[in-house]
């Protein structure tokens, strides 16, 4: 269907092809994104009141409403106060407002009688209800009336029989919800997949080299693990990710350096010395590494991780060595021994020890 047209305001062009060099993914704050949305259509059997809207008082206030709203339009509320500073902007351009509230008003309602009893009515709907939110545009012109007589209609349904209290409170629920989103996503947006990328950078360098999955993790970036249950609509044939905040992805990370380390087994290293030296590198290597870097707390729990696996794999081919190869007993007092035809002299810790035989 291709509902959406939308168009992009560059204002600093320099900056856009800058972040797009610069950057490895390039977010475009939605201010500067702008489409006028688009007509839906009824995806159900339109059954129109006689008259309507001039049927009823609610259907009539809905129109009454409409034009009432539109004149004031963009001198309505601050958030559309904003839009005459656009160069892009006319009031004309959104004429059409009114008139989209009425006749759209009356698919849903006949959407929402037609799929209710269904046995999938709370996606049919709420994917319904998610197009004619789409439709209208960015920024949103109209919606906030079209969302008011939503609650209205919903909170006191006193026309159709089929419509049970609890459905229609998970609905009213949805609504609630998407509005949280919708004033969020500014936020979420700001932590973007650029910070997440910064995050993933950070941990591939802390991954000792002993892990053999680390030279192929500094290739990829795993968007895959970012975004996750899609969702498809087939009203707006679009399908939606929802993106994980940067904890969950540091969650994510820490479980995935523990999953590593499980996999590596020490004891059946085919060059037990490569990989000692290895360690010994590696764990020098990942403090200084934990010193210049700056990690927050949650980041910190897999450097302990890291830390203390190095510690382990230190002290276990310690253990290895002076059990395959044992030092000779040294005491810590220096003495001078004549025995039968030889002198030991022993000096202590460290000690050179020399074994002559008498002539
Ligand atoms: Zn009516
Ligand atoms: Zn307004």
């Amino acid at each position: 269907m291709g509902n959406r047209n939308f168009n992009i305001e560059i204002k600093d062009g320099n900056k856009f092809i800058e972040d797009l060099v610069t950057k490895k993914f390039t977010t475009i704050d939605g201010e500067y994104i702008w489409d006028l949305g688009f007509d839906t259509l009824p995806h159900c059997t339109v059954n129109k009141p006689k008259n309507y809207p001039n049927c009823c008082d609610f259907h009539k206030s809905i129109k009454e409403n409409a034009i009432k709203k539109f004149e004031k339009f963009p001198h309505c509320c601050d958030f559309h106060r904003k839009l005459v500073k656009k160069d892009w902007f006319k009031k004309e351009l959104y004429n059409h407002v009114p008139e989209k509230i009425v006749k759209q008003w009356i698919f849903l309602e006949c959407f929402m009688d037609e799929h209710i009893e269904k046995d999938d009515w709370y996606r049919e709907i709420t994917d319904y209800f998610d197009y004619v939110f789409d439709s209208f545009g960015t920024p949103t012109v109209g919606i906030s009336d079209f969302i008011g007589h939503m609650y209205h209609y919903l909170k006191n349904n006193h026309f159709k029989e089929n419509f049970p209290l609890w459905k229609r409170k998970l609905l009213i629920e949805f609504i609630n919800e998407s509005l949280n989103v919708k004033k969020n996503t500014e936020i979420k947006a700001k932590t973007d997949i650029n910070i997440l990328h910064g995050t993933y950078q950070k941990w591939v360098k802390a991954l000792p080299s002993v892990i053999k999955e680390k030279e192929k993790l500094e290739q990829i970036f795993p968007l895959g693990v970012l975004i996750h249950s899609p969702h498809y609509n087939r009203f707006t044939q679009l399908t939606k990710y929802k993106t994980r905040t940067n904890g969950e992805f540091i969650e994510i990370l820490i479980n995935t350096t523990k999953s590593f380390l499980l996999q590596i087994d020490s004891t059946k290293v085919a060059d037990a010395q490569k990989h000692q030296l290895e360690i010994i590198n590696e764990s020098h290597r990942i403090k200084q590494v934990s010193l210049l870097q700056t990690y927050s707390k949650k980041e910190m729990k897999y450097i302990k991780i890291l830390n203390i696996w190095l510690k382990n794999e230190k002290d276990y081919f310690h253990e290895l060595n002076s059990v395959l190869h044992p030092l000779p007993m040294v005491t810590n007092n220096i003495s001078v021994k004549n025995e039968g035809n030889e002198n030991i002299i022993n000096l202590g810790d460290n000690a050179v020890i020399q074994i002559q035989a008498k002539p």
